[in-house]
């Protein structure tokens, strides 16, 4: 067992994973991660592992496209093999919200993203069964992908192990030790480890235990649920790309040949009045309410699906926000501890991003510019991110 680290890296998910690679990348030698459980464990591995830049703020639009392009690129770069499904995007959105749509294109742009309007005819070619009104308003996303969540955790942690980080899994830490207002280290059920920049990234475990320290983060556990359905036997139609439809306000990717990956629009059902969830605790299955009613707005977008059935269904936790943006930052209290938490549904994507931010943020002290945009003083500022593609 180690028992001294330049950064200690607590959590063992996507975010943790791209920290290290690029602390290892800007020559930091002792590198650990600690993972309570095994690698992936937490959301990562149970992620729909969507990647799409149509969003209708510029930095969160980048932080995407970060995303694409590492996945993208991750076979060639590390010589580690991954699926990458470049599937594409198809965003349906309904008359009134043309406006508002045509605005997230515009702003998407700005970042790169290619993203085209086309009519109803393009999107039925796009998605053949799909029901497709000519008053519809129809986006495209070429590049938009998909990875399998826990293949590509693997991969990353292949990656991190032969760029030299350590990994300890089945490591729970206890407590971060801080002496006169600084990091020294961590105890672990297994022995102390000393170090003096720590980086928390623990998603829905993270505000419990920055609290202990005396840090107030405004993220709370709330439950995905999550269902796979199957296309019926007779259809010759199956999901050909990645989908969101405010008709139904579900999104769904496809799921090996004839299944769909399917989960709700998360804004419409978050109401911060909810009962806490016990992330250690709860329900691991969908409800059947939850399901019947996904399984009736599925047919809303893709009437082939009336005849489709529920495969298997689970559910995970989120780590939530009031803006559904993560709070990338350091703590104002004690020096030498950093936290990557409240990914709030959309943390695989943008973890290359964020690893590369972070990593820069622990090493100099200083948050580079477009990090800022999610800093913990937002909330008290007033200055919520506003991003969402479609109308709340
Ligand atoms: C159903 C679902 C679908 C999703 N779909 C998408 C998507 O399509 N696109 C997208 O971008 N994002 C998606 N997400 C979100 C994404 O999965 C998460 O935001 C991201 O994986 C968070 O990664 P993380 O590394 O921050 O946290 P996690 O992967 O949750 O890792 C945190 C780890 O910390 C460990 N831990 C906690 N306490 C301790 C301790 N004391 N000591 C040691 N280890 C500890 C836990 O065991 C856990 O493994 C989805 C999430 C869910 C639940």
């Amino acid at each position: 067992m180690i028992d001294k680290a330049d950064v200690i890296i607590v959590g063992g998910g996507v975010t943790a994973l791209s920290t290290a690679l690029c602390l290892k990348q800007l020559g930091v030698e002792r590198v650990t991660i600690l993972e309570r459980h095994a690698v992936g464990a937490g959301q990562s591995g149970r992620a729909a592992g969507v990647i799409r830049g149509t969003v209708q703020h510029p930095v969160v639009a980048a932080t995407q496209l970060a995303g694409q392009a590492f996945f993208t690129d991750f076979a060639s770069s590390t010589g580690i093999p991954l699926d990458v499904h470049r599937v594409g995007y198809l965003l349906i959105a309904q008359s009134h919200e043309r406006e508002y749509v045509e605005q997230t294109a515009a702003v998407a742009r700005q970042s790169g993203c290619v993203v085209h309007a086309i009519d109803a005819a393009e999107a039925a070619t796009r998605q053949p069964g799909l029901s497709a009104p000519q008053e519809g308003i129809y986006l495209y996303e070429p590049g938009a992908l998909y990875v399998d969540p826990m293949p590509a955790v693997h991969a990353m942690m292949l990656a991190a192990v032969d760029a030299g980080v350590t990994i300890v899994e089945g490591c729970e830490v206890e407590t971060i030790r801080v002496q006169r207002e600084r990091v020294v280290g961590v105890d672990t059920a297994t022995g102390p480890i000393d170090g003096g920049r720590l980086l928390l990234a623990t998603s829905v475990w993270g505000q419990p235990q920055l609290a202990a320290l005396g840090v107030d983060l405004p993220v709370r556990p709330h439950i995905a649920q999550m269902a796979f359905f199957q296309v019926p036997p007779a259809s010759s139609s199956r999901l050909e790309t990645i989908l969101f439809d405010t008709r139904a306000n579900l999104y769904m990717r496809p799921e090996h040949d004839r299944q769909l990956f399917v989960g709700r629009k998360e804004s419409e059902y978050l109401d911060p009045d909810d009962a806490p969830v016990n992330p250690d605790d709860y329900r691991q299955t969908a409800t059947y309410g939850a399901v019947r009613e996904m399984a009736r707005r599925l047919a809303i977008s893709l009437p082939f699906m009336q005849r489709g059935f529920v495969h298997r269904t689970y559910a995970c936790t989120y780590d939530v926000t009031p803006d559904e943006m993560p709070v990338l930052d350091r703590a104002a209290g004690i020096e030498g501890l950093f936290f990557a938490v409240g990914f709030s549904g959309g943390g695989f994507s943008t973890s290359p991003w964020v690893g590369k931010r972070m990593a820069a943020l622990i090493m100099s002290g200083t948050p580079p510019d477009d990090l800022r945009l999610f800093s913990l003083g937002r909330f008290a500022a007033d200055a919520l991110i506003e991003w969402s593609n479609t109308p709340a």
